[in-house]
């Protein structure tokens, strides 16, 4: 089956009960056992629940991997997932990770004795220096979030296998439909599935998948001790949401694309970054990776004009933290998705306090470029 078709016939498609296409949601807490100490398919609904084993089972086949799972937000996922690991452990992370996650490994891991490097991970050969003895595993995402830097999945995959070490990738930016990391060598791959895979701004998710037994009876274990559990309506929205991630990545690429070419040509606009620009760094290996490069795109305005107007001039677009929703986004990472990160940092990994992040919806193209144009020129 092709990716579009396993996006719709994927999971279990037909309810084996009543036919129903819809995967049904079963709202119930515990099941009917009918032999006192049997093992019954569903028993407590943390532990299984048959609406989210059906999204489970899809974004598994999705990425190419043995199980999925599904949590109650993508920061739940990136801490199952982290849970496997102990006081000791070491991890290289990416420098460019998502403020959340970095909050998650500051704030919280690193009470647990978790101790992490961070590194560009454009750079290979610095991931490679960066395992220690201790080292069990390797996070990152690609293209990252907001700079889109491109990490060259298999070449680090390949260098944390030679040291014994797992590699997960969050691949929330570049979605299943883009991009495949446990094909690319990766053991784990995380998803905030709030953004694209949802897709409509309305519901809040995280998955996991691995191709892996022992790291799936892991995950298992855990999502079912830790019970941050993505609930059954949930579940199904999001199984519905995923439903059209193909036709709406589609419109996504294109409008992504005229928006790039735009800002390119726009003598306010500094900079744009997106890796579909040939000059872009990391253009090739995103080429070699990736189906195609996504639909957030980063820019910063010449110097001396304010991304806080600009982005108060917007009528259509709407600023708000997120992304990978219908309607587009823009933000500054700096003050919102990014201000959990000090300053210091912010600057030193390239985000500028000025640096704007648009998150390119599915309007219509010209109604896109139009608001974009009208609060550029009344800078
Ligand atoms: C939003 C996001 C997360 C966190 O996911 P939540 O669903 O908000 O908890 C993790 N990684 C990336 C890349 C994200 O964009």
């Amino acid at each position: 089956m092709k990716c579009n078709t396993r996006l719709i016939h994927g999971g279990y498609s037909e309810d084996p009960a009543t036919g129903a296409v819809s995967t049904p949601i079963y709202r119930s807490s515990t099941f009917h056992q009918h032999i006192l100490g049997g093992e019954p398919k569903w028993e407590y609904a943390r532990t299984g629940n048959p609406t989210r084993a059906s999204l489970e089972k899809l974004i598994a086949e999705l990425e190419g991997g043995v199980a999925g799972f599904a949590f109650a937000s993508g920061s739940a996922a990136i801490h199952a997932v982290f849970s496997m690991f102990s006081s000791g452990d070491h991890f290289v992370v990416g420098s460019d990770v998502y403020g959340g996650t970095f909050r998650l490994i500051n704030k919280v891991l690193k009470r647990f004795g978790m101790e992490f490097t961070v590194v560009d991970m454009q750079n290979s050969a610095a991931v490679e220096a960066a395992i220690q003895t201790n080292t069990k595993a390797i996070y990152l995402e690609t293209p990252t979030n907001p700079l889109l830097q491109i990490a060259d999945i298999e070449a680090i995959a390949k260098i944390a296998k030679a040291h014994g070490v797992k590699t997960v990738v969050d691949n929330t930016f570049a979605t299943p439909y883009n991009q495949n990391p446990l094909q690319l060598g990766a053991d784990v791959v995380v998803h905030s599935a709030t953004k694209y895979l949802g897709g409509h701004s309305d519901v809040v998710a995280g998955l996991a998948v691995t191709n892996d037994e022992a790291i799936a009876k892991q995950l298992a274990f855990l999502q079912n001790s830790i019970g941050s559990v993505l609930g059954p309506d949930d579940s199904w929205l999001l199984q519905r949401g995923i439903k059209t991630l193909g036709a709406r990545m589609r419109v996504h690429h294109e409008n992504a694309q005229a928006i790039v070419d735009f800002l390119v040509n726009y003598p306010r606009v500094d900079r744009v970054l997106y890796p579909g620009l040939p000059d872009f760094p990391g253009h090739e290996i995103a080429a070699k990776q990736m189906k195609h490069f996504g639909a957030i795109v980063s820019f910063e305005l010449k110097a001396g004009l304010s991304a806080k107007q600009f982005v108060e001039n917007l009528k259509l677009i709407d600023l708000a933290e997120s992304l990978g929703g219908i309607e587009s986004l823009i933000e500054v990472p700096a003050v919102m998705t990014h201000g959990s990160i000090p300053r210091e940092i912010r600057w030193k990994n390239g985000i500028k306090d000025e640096l704007i992040r648009f998150s390119v919806g599915i309007e219509d193209e010209e109604d896109l470029l139009a608001d974009l144009k009208q609060a550029l020129d009344q800078l």
